[in-house]
């Protein structure tokens, strides 16, 4: 029996040999077995709705380091320029005199860094508290890992690739600190810190799919 699609695939050929779709004969669609229009309109079967792990083939440049520091913050930050990558940074961070890039981890946009592409900062390696979020304690910065996407967030919301990356991410990171969704921040949300960083978008990104990812997550792995 014809599946669905190749029956339509027949009636469509079978009206091309008749003269092509303008002259194929009117009720054609009318002449289908009833089963095949149920067929042809189903509606693609959609798998149910899970959380899943991130892949167990996660760049192991992520978490290879040489001592573990304790991280109790995941701080994420937007780069507010159009283009840019980890190299970029690092160059205006050491020109503004900082010892060299801030953040730990920038997530390229596709405009300086392939789109979606997580470069692992010298920090990183080094364990290395981050120069990124400054609070009276500093806490963020001697604790907390500074993730950067490129972008400018206040004005457009990041690439597909880029969430995808931070929420592959941030979840190993979580994984492996025991970061609870609460400490999953944005710049601004660090107490005393009046800046726009990571841009509405970004922010509103957090709030309402990334920090409940992680929390639906974790309820899912304590069952
Ligand atoms: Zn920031």
């Amino acid at each position: 029996m014809l599946s669905g699609r190749s029956f339509v695939a027949w009636v469509v050929l079978s009206a091309a040999a008749l003269g092509g779709c303008a002259g194929a004969p009117r009720g054609i669609i009318g002449e289908l077995p009833t089963e095949s229009i149920i067929i042809t309109r189903r509606r693609p079967v959609r798998p149910p709705r899970r959380v899943v792990k991130p892949p167990a083939a996660f760049p192991a440049d992520w978490l290879k380091t040489a001592t573990q520091r304790p991280w109790r913050w995941i701080v994420v930050h937007h780069s507010a320029s159009e283009s840019g990558s980890a190299a970029t940074f690092d160059k205006w961070h050491r020109a503004r005199g900082w010892d060299e890039l801030g953040y730990h981890f920038v997530i390229d946009n596709g405009r300086g860094g392939p789109d979606g592409l997580v470069e692992v900062g010298a920090r990183w390696r080094k364990q290395k508290w981050g120069a990124h979020c400054k609070t009276p304690d500093n806490r963020y910065n001697d604790f907390g890992i500074g993730i950067c996407l490129v972008g400018d967030f206040t004005k457009a919301p990041p690439t597909p690739a880029q969430l995808a990356s931070l929420r592959t991410l941030v979840a190993v990171l979580s994984d492996r600190f025991s970061i609870p969704s609460a400490r999953v921040i944005g710049h601004g949300q660090a107490p005393g810190v009046n800046t726009a960083c990571p841009g509405t978008f970004l922010s509103r990104h957090l709030h309402g799919t990334l920090c409940p990812y992680l929390t639906r997550r974790a309820q899912l792995a304590r069952r």
